[in-house]
């Protein structure tokens, strides 16, 4: 039986990931994006689980196992005390629980794998340089304009159009959500540095995680193991720009000034400091018609639980196996794609806030943390999350 024709706009990993799923199924595939290349842009992400299961079963796990590492467990430690607060299981625990990995990666690795992948599919045609500009949902087909380098307009039709192209997303407007995500109030900030240059203390297999009241500090190894990536994030009243602005690393270390030695011996390894702003934007609906979003687009969330890239992924394999061959109707198909997301992806939202507030609590709560952390266990600390990590993609 013949597949759908599918439009995806943007191709980042949510795009990326969704455009195998699809050809896997047997789906004809065109992949829009704006940007004229794939440079390698971005840092560390992480994959627990219920994302990395997805990417082993896509035939990813080789490629993955090569570039990305499998911290030990997560250390959590007071920004100026330096004090351990509390372990989470992570390593050969995930493994065995969930009965798939939790690994960090380069996200820059991450885009090139699945790209690989992607390319190997004759069913998918990618099409870079292209900004889509419009689309129009109808009766038996959804349309798409994109201007082209030459200035010409240029218009595709498919069965189906997924709009995997942001937290700035066009498409997302289309299905009748038009309100703009709102700053968070923090801005985070990422760099890469040698691993031979972190101090001793924090250079082993190990995911640091530092909190305070002023912001909290994450590190990993990534790239094999050779780089050390960083994010703080720091509390600020304006955002900045786009995935990449620059930022002047004394400006960081003066936010910081108060962390414990070894933290501040960290952060003043980067030479380079990219800045992000956080926003959020309360997922409504997922789909209307012929057209769905995924990823950013439906559901920026905060890096507070580090399951940006992973919904994005988990998205990516519901559609996959929601949007059947061309005989089942398209649209209950996308509507089915919004009943099974809505409730866990507002749930993870509002997770990650929570996990914002207690990362960043005031003394008092603070100490009452503390105590909680490390009366909970480093495996019960995991254990917590079973209903993010354990997610299975419908059959
Ligand atoms: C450049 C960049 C760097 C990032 N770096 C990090 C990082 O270091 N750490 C981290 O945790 N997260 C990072 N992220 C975010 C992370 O990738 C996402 O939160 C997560 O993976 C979900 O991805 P997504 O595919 O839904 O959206 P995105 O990764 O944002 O991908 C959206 C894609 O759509 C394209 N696009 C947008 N509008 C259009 C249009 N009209 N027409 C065609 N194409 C369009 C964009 O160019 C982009 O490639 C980065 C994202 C980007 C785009």
């Amino acid at each position: 039986m013949p597949g759908l024709s599918i439009a995806i706009v943007g191709a980042g990993i949510g795009g990326l990931t969704a455009a195998l799923n699809f050809a896997r199924q047997g789906h004809s595939v065109t992949l829009i994006e704006r940007r004229p290349g794939f440079s390698e842009v971005g840092a560390g992400l992480q994959l627990s689980p219920n994302a990395s299961r997805i990417l082993v079963k896509l035939g990813l796990g080789p490629a993955l196992r090569r570039v990305a590492t499998l911290p030990d467990r997560v250390v959590v430690r007071g920004i100026s005390s330096g004090k351990r607060i509390g372990e989470v299981a992570l390593g050969p625990y995930m493994q065995q629980r969930y009965g798939a990995p939790y690994w960090v990666v380069h996200r820059a690795d991450l885009q090139t794998i699945l790209l690989d992948a992607v390319r190997s599919e004759a069913s998918i045609r990618i099409v870079t340089g292209r900004k889509v500009e419009e689309v129009r949902d109808g009766l038996d087909h959804a349309e798409l304009v994109w201007t082209a380098s030459n200035g010409a307009r240029e218009s595709l039709n498919a069965d189906v159009v997924i709009g995997a192209d942001g937290i700035w997303s066009k498409v997302r407007q289309v299905i009748g959500d038009t309100a703009s995500p709102t700053f968070h109030g923090y801005i985070a900030w990422r760099a890469t540095f040698d691993r031979k240059n972190a101090p001793p203390e924090l250079a082993g297999n190990e995911t640091g995680l530092w909190l305070g009241a002023r912001g909290h500090v994450v590190h990993y190894p990534i790239f094999s193991g050779h780089l050390v990536n960083v994010v703080a994030i720091e509390k600020a009243k304006e955002p900045v720009e786009g995935w990449a602005a620059p930022g002047q690393p004394e400006e960081l270390l003066a936010h910081y000034s108060n962390a414990a030695p070894a933290l501040r011996a960290l952060l003043q390894q980067p030479q380079e400091w990219l800045r992000w702003s956080l926003f959020r934007h309360p997922i409504k609906r997922f789909a209307k018609g012929r057209i769905a979003i995924l990823g950013d687009a439906a559901h920026p969330v905060l890096p507070f639980l580090a399951q940006g890239a992973a919904l994005a992924i988990e998205d990516a394999a519901t559609l996959g196996a929601l949007l059947p061959g061309e005989n089942r109707d398209v649209t209950e198909a996308l509507s089915a794609y919004e009943s099974h997301r809505l409730e866990r992806v507002t749930r993870i939202q509002a997770e990650g806030r929570k996990n914002g507030r207690i990362y960043h609590s005031g003394s008092l709560i603070a100490f009452g943390r503390d105590k909680v952390m490390q009366l909970i266990g480093p495996e019960s600390m995991s254990n917590r999350y079973d209903w993010i990590y354990g997610f299975r993609t419908p059959e």
